[in-house]
């Protein structure tokens, strides 16, 4: 056969306001614009399993308008997500099923909404499409989809995880490649719609697979840069001091995302400077112990965490790796005072990169059902809404409007030039007289 593999990449902000704003300032949206320019690490998997007998082809759909020039000499068309732009998913898939092309749809959208997904194609793969896939290919090429494929309960070993097709994509359109070492997250926040929706539990990759994943990068890139697309990286502290020594001489730049305990290991931060880290993201969710309070399924560890904040920052920062801070505005816990907080809290820590975002009810989360049980989504099932930067829920502690023009002031502040340029400066003196001490 030859498979047709569809990322649906790009952003999409419904506010008109806020994409002015996205457009005027540039440090606004760029944690969104680096994702959308990211491969899709999933397709690219599935097709370093798929059979050598098939043929792939993978191409990037950033916007509907280019349609006509998608492939349409293809058997089976393949398409991930995510929820902002899952309507023209289905158009696309719909598009292709009037030419008499069977789709199979995956993701976490279509895992949270298996039911509505597979209104728009031929077949649904539910949770991590490495269990379903082979499956999904026997059964197109014998003409005998199923509505909707399962994984077993067990989920996908990652000791078996085939190596992405890295070969398939035109590296000069790219300016990071992924890696997955990890799945899932042990905090389980409410809000979240990452691998955690895709797995119960965290898993990790043996550590030959990922050296081999490198290398294979190594050969198409001479000095690549990696993103470790785990939820959270370093978890498994041992873990990592057992693979980055081997990342040495490499010339590799990263970029991780990990919650703030990497902070109370000094050797490990040494390493990861050393083999090439660059920046680790770190989700504070809230500046203030007031949101943090009830944010995860089990236990309140970030509550627990908030006294070392501003310390675990500036430990990072002095190893000369910087942090992006990540912050959900509209916390139950959230008055109309989160704005000014969040800028003083940049300001005092001197976060060199910050992401401020809106709560978001994201399908298949226990955000979503509680907010829908106390009836406080303004629109259910607007999946469009679900850009970040869109508002669809009822804040608890201020009106819509509050938090609409606060958020847009608050963005206006933190991504102006002055203020940027301000904390760059700020860490690259830290660094200069840390130098000049030694
Ligand atoms: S810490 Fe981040 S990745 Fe982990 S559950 Fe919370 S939001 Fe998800």
């Amino acid at each position: 056969m030859k498979i047709g593999m569809f990322p649906m990449s790009g952003i999409r902000v419904c506010d008109q306001e806020l994409l002015r704003l996205g457009l005027t300032l540039p440090g606004f949206v760029e944690r969104s614009k680096t994702i959308a320019s990211l491969p899709s690490l999933g397709l690219l998997t599935l097709a370093g399993m798929t059979p050598s007998r098939h043929q792939i082809e993978y191409v990037e759909v950033p916007d509907l308008g280019q349609m006509e020039s998608l492939p349409k000499d293809i058997d089976l068309a393949a398409i991930s997500s995510f929820s902002a732009q899952i309507d023209e998913a289905y158009d696309l898939a719909h598009w292709y099923r009037s030419k008499g092309i069977p789709v199979v749809i995956g993701g976490s959208h279509a895992t949270a909404e298996p039911g509505e997904a597979s209104q728009h194609c031929d077949a649904v793969a539910v949770g991590e499409g490495e269990c379903s896939w082979l499956q999904v290919l026997e059964d197109a090429e014998k003409g005998c989809l199923q509505r909707v494929y399962r994984p077993e309960a067990s989920g996908f070993d990652l000791a078996q995880a085939p190596m992405p097709a890295y070969e398939l994509l035109d590296i000069s359109k790219y300016n990071r490649l992924t890696i997955q070492t990890s799945r899932g997250c042990p905090h389980h926040c409410e809000f979240c719609a990452s691998s955690v929706v895709l797995t119960g539990k965290y898993k990790q990759k043996p550590i030959a697979k990922v050296l081999d994943e490198i290398n294979r990068i190594l050969a198409i890139w001479k000095h690549p840069f990696i993103e470790f697309a785990d939820d959270n990286s370093f978890v498994d502290r041992a873990y990592w001091r057992e693979l980055l020594p081997q990342l040495r001489g490499k010339g590799l730049k990263w970029f991780a995302e990990t919650d703030l305990s990497v902070a109370d290991d000094p050797e490990l931060l040494h390493l990861m400077r050393e083999t090439g880290c660059a920046q680790v993201l770190i989700g504070f969710e809230s500046p203030v112990e007031e949101g943090l309070s009830g944010l995860e399924l089990h236990g309140d560890w970030k509550h627990r965490m908030f006294p070392r904040y501003q310390e675990a920052i500036r430990t990072i920062q002095s190893h000369g790796i910087t942090v992006n801070g990540c912050f959900v505005i509209g916390l139950d816990g959230h008055s109309t005072a989160i704005f000014d907080q969040v800028v003083d809290f940049v300001r005092e820590t001197e976060l060199y990169e910050v992401q401020a975002t809106l709560l978001t009810p994201f399908p298949g989360t226990p955000l979503y059902a509680r907010l829908e049980r106390e009836q406080r989504l303004l629109e259910p099932r607007n999946w469009k809404k679900c850009t970040l930067f869109d508002i669809n829920f009822k804040p608890a502690q201020m009106s819509v409007g509050e938090l609409h023009d606060g958020f847009k002031r608050l963005v206006v502040r933190l991504y102006s030039d002055e203020f940027t340029k301000w904390r760059r400066s700020r860490f690259k003196d830290a660094l200069r007289v840390r130098k000049d001490r030694r």
